[in-house]
């Protein structure tokens, strides 16, 4: 075994643990896997070091070794892994991150009404306000197939028009996951941000199904802003911005208000309070002047 194996041995062992299972003339180790092995000591997260790659054969997290310590590991490790490196394993790390719309990915308006999982999907949607219009629109599909089978998608691209993300919501009301998301990081993108005209005023909400539903508005993908989202909106936003969190989110909202709320953005936020424990997807985007909230 070379040397430079070792070493990379050694910080592998020190995100994963020892390795389970040991083929050291295939370079290809197993080890229990961080995100799915809960103590059951499968081995199954597989690394190979011919390739630089990883995969857990059960949950199908998988990457570039770089990746692995990104995500599992330190910055020191990182560093020390990227020193050892050999330079034919560079192009990897960037090629891989490509996004695909997930497997069997059908758009709902192509999608055949009379095959069960499919008007199922089509009712859930119809129940939700969601009309064909807003599926045009917006590309939303499903897919009754592979890891996000069961699910409506809305995929989300970027601003030259790339994939960059995807919100996969179960269309059935019992099922376990409600949402599954996609192999990357929702911090580092924006969501639909080709659809943004940073001119006009904007809308900040939670997620996309409320999104859809707001003229000109960015789903945050959750209750808290990414430091990309708040410098990107710093940078080009021109007109005023709206949060309309959750009913239920008052409190992070505020949060959101006092964060944009300074330097060329004051005064030019607005903040939304929505009735009860209500969303914006709930009310159909119809909001009214009451629920503006004054900020003293
Ligand atoms: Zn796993």
């Amino acid at each position: 075994m070379s040397e430079e194996v070792e070493v990379i041995l050694e910080l592998i062992e020190e995100v994963l643990g020892e390795p389970k299972k040991v083929y050291d003339s295939k370079l290809q180790y197993g080890y229990n896997c961080i995100e799915c092995d809960e103590g059951r000591k499968k081995g199954n997260l597989e690394v190979n070091l011919e390739k630089h790659v990883w995969h857990c054969w059960s949950c199908g997290i998988s990457g570039p070794l770089g990746k692995l310590f990104d995500e599992y590991g330190n910055k020191k490790l990182k560093k020390t892994y990227l020193l050892i490196r050999p330079d034919e394993f560079k192009v990897e790390e960037k090629k891989k991150n490509r996004l695909k719309l997930p497997s069997g990915f059908v758009k709902v308006l192509e999608a055949t009404p009379v095959y069960p999982p499919h008007k199922e999907a089509y009712n859930y949607l119809k129940s939700r306000g969601i009309t064909d219009e807003i599926c045009e629109k917006y590309d939303i599909g499903l897919t009754t197939t592979g890891d996000y089978q069961g699910r409506i998608i809305i995929p989300s691209y970027n601003k030259d028009g790339e994939l960059n993300y995807f919100i996969a919501r179960s269309w059935n009301p019992r099922a376990k996951m409600k949402y599954k998301n996609p192999p990357c990081e929702k911090d580092q993108i924006i969501f639909n941000e080709n659809r943004i005209d940073w001119e006009q005023d904007i809308f900040l909400c939670e997620g996309a199904f409320d999104s859809i539903f707001l003229p000109n508005s960015i789903p945050m993908l959750g209750k808290f802003m990414s430091d990309l989202l708040f410098s990107t909106i710093y940078e080009k936003a021109k007109g005023n911005i709206t949060i309309c969190l959750d009913g239920d989110a008052y409190k992070d909202a505020l949060k959101v208000y006092h964060i944009l709320n300074g330097g060329v953005l004051y005064n030019r936020i607005k903040l939304i309070k929505l009735p009860g424990d209500s969303d914006i997807a709930d009310l159909r985007g119809e909001i009214k002047d009451e629920y503006y909230y004054e900020i003293k």
